[in-house]
């Protein structure tokens, strides 16, 4: 028909559907489990709307149905969730909002075949995964609130369409025409098989449609709810691996109910390995508020940025289910719960960093976010520092803080720092040498956050953290393991012909018992950014 229109999908979508149906052939079953997760979202996001705008609540009964039509071969995925209007159906399903899609080309050739499930979810390109194993997929939609709806058709290829359509109620239906070689997928059972793997502790119920009749396929029930005792390890890691898009095991999973002035039930995991976008992508704690079972939102901030890797629900009675945002900003239960829920974190890693080999691994993914809290986060700066590991000029592998602390030489004024971009480098600083001849440690310091968070701690124990490129750090009340040459005396001579050549370069020319081997080092002044900083600035275009 002439009301037909004709969109070309972005160049980005393009590439990233060849990718996606090409690379991931072996692992398709997880089309359904990225399309019910969209659905489950839809559902809870017009909850969550109806509480303050004009949009009438979703159906107490609301069920996401799986409709196999083997005839047709056709498999039918309706909600009666948020639903689409028409620019969110191009915007949405015909361009990439985040910019990540070479990043996942990227993790996608690196990845081994087995986490290549995953990489589609944290990339939030789920929705292609329909084009996995349908030719052809047709998306009709109503957003609540509004009257009309449209159908949004592509086979994948370039482009889409969209035209006016009708739909009774709110919601999606997608319906997807099946690959000849995906007709598995209309299967009751094995739909049901994929939910049971993928999709089981979605809350929402899912149902599979089998001779007129639904058939429930999950079993929707809250694990945080249960007592502990009742929790298989492997329906834990099945969880974790559902919130997270993990494919590993959770290195921590955390799980109890507070009772008293505070209620709440909170299972808490922290990743095992690193998500793709846990330092480079968005600071804030996504840990999910659930209110009495219902999902509420996962930007409750329930936990400070630093803690952000930090993955899992929170469920509270406390709050009343029609919570409203503001309240969200603003009630102290909220508040209460922000700080339990913190102060839990912080003492599990202060246990978990008892095992120096496990917890490194811990460090190695998430050591530079926690680092961010040292220098945010002055309420817990104090109990964070013990928790950072570093490498050192004078150990093998991790070091800590209190560890340095107790191997300070007789007379050590302060806790040295070596800040850089590169370890490698930074090892073999000649920096360095008047510290080595003195069997005086560095830390060596190389995360971007480094070049930040060491001005704010100020101190540790008592002792300053000083850059060792900064002013004239002072060594000589260490006497030297090994003899050192007396300065030849014409030095003083020298310095004022060096600082007198050197001008418009450098503020100062002086001695130094920093050097052993080389002849000059560069300093940064006393008071103000080191060397790394300076490096920084520049490069930032200050
Ligand atoms: P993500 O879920 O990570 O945002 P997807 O590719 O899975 O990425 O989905 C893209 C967007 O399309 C979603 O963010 C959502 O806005 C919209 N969307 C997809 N499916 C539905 C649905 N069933 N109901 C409403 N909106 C949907
Ligand atoms: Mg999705």
């Amino acid at each position: 028909s002439d009301t037909v229109e004709r969109h070309e999908f972005g160049a980005e979508v393009g590439r990233l559907l060849d990718l996606v149906v090409h690379a991931l052939y072996s692992d398709r079953e997880i089309f359904l489990r990225e399309l019910v997760a969209n659905a489950a979202d839809a559902i809870d996001r017009r909850r969550f709307e109806s509480l303050t705008e004009a949009v009438t609540p979703p159906p107490a009964d609301a069920a996401i149905r799986l409709l196999p039509d083997k005839a047709a071969r056709t498999l039918t995925l309706t909600d009666a969730g948020i639903g689409m209007a028409k620019e969110e159906l191009t915007k949405n399903l015909g361009t990439i909002a985040r910019s990540g899609t070479r990043a996942f080309t990227q993790s996608l050739a690196d990845a081994k075949p087995g986490e290549r499930p995953s990489l589609i979810g944290q990339f939030g390109v789920g929705f292609y995964s329909a084009f996995m194993v349908a030719d052809r997929v047709e998306v009709t939609s109503r957003r609540a609130g509004t009257e009309e709806a449209w159908t949004w058709a592509s086979a994948g290829q370039g482009d889409f369409t969209l035209a006016p359509a009708t739909r009774e109620e709110p919601g999606t239906t997608i319906v997807l025409h099946m690959k000849a070689d995906a007709e598995e997928f209309l299967e009751p059972l094995r739909l049901q098989t994929i939910i049971r793997k993928w999709a089981d502790h979605i809350t929402v119920p899912i149902t599979i449609a089998e001779d007129g009749k639904d058939t429930p396929a999950n079993e929707g029930t809250a694990l945080w709810r249960k007592a502990k005792s009742e929790v298989t390890e492997e329906q834990y890691a099945d969880f974790y691996r559902h919130i997270g898009h993990f494919f590993d095991k959770p290195w921590a999973t955390l799980h109890w109910r507070a009772e008293g002035t505070t209620e709440f039930a909170a299972l808490l995991f922290i990743p095992g390995m690193k998500p793709f976008q846990a330092v480079e992508g968005e600071r804030e704690s996504r840990v999910r508020l659930h209110v009495r079972r219902m999902f509420i939102t996962d930007e409750a901030h329930l936990l400070p940025n630093w803690l952000r890797f930090v993955h899992g629900v929170v469920d509270t009675e406390d709050l009343p289910l029609n919570v409203s945002r503001e309240m969200l900003q603003s009630t102290p239960a909220l508040a209460r719960i922000r700080k339990a829920v913190t102060n839990r974190m912080i003492s599990e890693l202060k246990t978990r960093a008892k095992d120096a080999e496990s917890y490194a691994g811990f460090f190695e993914n998430f050591g530079p976010i926690l680092k961010e809290g040292v220098w945010e986060d002055s309420e817990h700066r104090k109990e964070i520092a013990p928790l950072l590991r570093f490498k050192s000029s004078t150990q093998e592998g991790w070091t800590s803080l209190p560890d340095y602390v107790a191997r300070m030489k007789e007379g050590q004024a302060a806790i040295y720092i070596l800040v850089g971009d590169d370890p490698d480098a930074l090892v073999k600083s000649s920096q360095l040498e008047g510290f080595a001849a003195r069997g005086v440690e560095v830390l060596l310091l190389s995360d971007q956050v480094d070049s930040f968070w060491p001005e704010r701690l100020d101190s540790f124990e008592d002792k300053p953290i000083r850059s060792i490129t900064q002013g004239s750090v002072d060594l000589s009340a260490i006497a030297p393991a090994v003899a050192e040459g007396e300065p030849p005396a014409d030095t003083a001579k020298l310095l004022p012909l060096l600082k007198a050549a050197l001008e418009a370069e450098v503020s100062e020319v002086r001695t130094t018992d920093r050097l052993v081997d080389s002849a000059v080092v560069l300093a940064a002044p006393e008071h103000g950014p080191d060397l790394q900083m300076q490096r920084l600035l520049r490069r930032a275009g200050r």
